[in-house]
């Protein structure tokens, strides 16, 4: 399939052609067998844990899990990997597409840093595009993003809370069908008639990202999705690691991923939304100028960014503020529970008096 050079598919185009030729580790848990006693993987025999087979080794891509991603996502399951959190995912596509010191990836900020961080732990260049000032792609992007074999757009833009429309994303997709274009939806349950996982099958070179991180509450059980084609899925299989994605984090992410975990989900978008309209309403009135959020997030910006601050910092509430010049003055609040939310807008009304 990666050899035909007629119908090269992009991703052994942009491979690193070492990977081609390489031999997939074949873990035991891979290569399987058939029987009743299993010592072909140094394993223990004791499980000490109440959780079922906690002594094996996990599968490198649960079954079910990556079914009830499908499921979820309505893209196909032979469309998916799942592995720790999208960060994970951003790293192996660079990985597997990038060689140090030769090749370069694209951003567009203000946007997520681990693109470029972690391009540059490998030694990969980064081509470091602005948004426009209404936060969306600039004109020519096409042309800029020059010979970069990754493209990263982050849809809803993190930290911004800006979105790029689908057509919009759907045009990048095509002017660049000899980059892999990576849309991060991270943010996407808060807005997800923006997304474009329903066009993988359309496009051999888009890759979406997703995780269960914000909007199903497992930051800590590190558990992300990378969609694409079947030929990127192949390379991707080709540099993870043998067991990405352990046991209980298995089982945490199925269950956040049934009918009921879906719904739950939902219901605490919609609260969250609530209580970010509530903080807008607030940062508004406290002077701020607020973005449109379409995350779980927004991000303000303040004459006196300063007495915020210490206001903040005062009240013991932890924003995040940053250094990129193009972000002075602003702060990004997540959005959080009702009692949050009130003593927030408490501290931001004091300050109005
Ligand atoms: C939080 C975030 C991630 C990381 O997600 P994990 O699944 O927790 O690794 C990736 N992309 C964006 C834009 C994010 O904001």
């Amino acid at each position: 399939m990666m050899t035909d050079s007629m119908s090269t598919p992009i991703a052994a185009k942009l491979a690193r052609p070492e990977l081609l030729e390489l031999t997939p580790y074949e873990s035991a848990r891979r290569i399987g067998g058939q029987g009743d006693v299993w010592i072909n993987a140094n394993e223990s025999p004791f499980n000490n844990s109440e959780l079922n087979k906690l002594n094996r080794y996990p599968e490198c891509q649960p079954t079910s899990l990556i079914n009830a991603y499908a499921e979820y996502s309505k893209v196909s399951a032979d469309n998916i990997v799942t592995c720790r959190g999208a960060d994970e995912a951003i790293e192996l596509l660079i990985r597997a597409f990038c060689v140090p010191a030769v090749d370069s990836i694209a951003c567009f900020g203000p946007t997520y840093g681990m693109y470029a961080i972690s391009a540059k732990t490998f030694n990969i260049g980064v081509t470091n595009l602005s948004l426009t000032k209404d936060y969306q792609l600039p004109n020519a992007f096409a042309q800029q993003v020059g010979d970069a074999k990754i493209v990263f757009i982050c849809n809803p833009n993190n930290p911004t809370g800006t979105i790029i429309d689908k057509d919009t994303i759907e045009t990048a997709i095509a002017s660049m069908p000899n980059a892999i274009v990576v849309i991060d939806e991270a943010y996407i349950e808060f807005s997800p008639q923006y997304s474009v996982a329903d066009l993988i099958p359309k496009y051999p070179n888009l890759v979406v990202l997703r995780t269960l991180s914000k909007a199903f509450a497992l930051a800590g059980a590190r558990c992300g999705f990378l969609m694409a084609n079947s030929d990127i899925i192949d390379l991707i299989m080709r540099v993870i690691a043998p067991y990405p994605v352990p046991l209980p984090v298995q089982q945490v992410a199925e269950k956040a991923l049934s009918d009921n975990g879906i719904s739950l989900m939902e219901q605490q978008v919609a609260s969250l939304k609530q209580q970010g309209l509530r903080l807008t309403a607030s940062l508004t009135k406290a002077g701020a100028t607020v973005l449109p959020a379409n995350g779980n997030f927004v991000l303000a910006e303040f004459d006196k960014v300063e007495l915020i601050a210490a206001a903040l910092k005062q009240a013991g509430i932890v924003a995040r503020a940053y250094k990129d010049p193009r972000l002075a003055a602003r702060i990004r609040f997540s959005f959080s529970s009702q009692t949050d939310t009130d003593r927030l807008i408490a501290v931001l009304d004091r300050l109005n008096q």
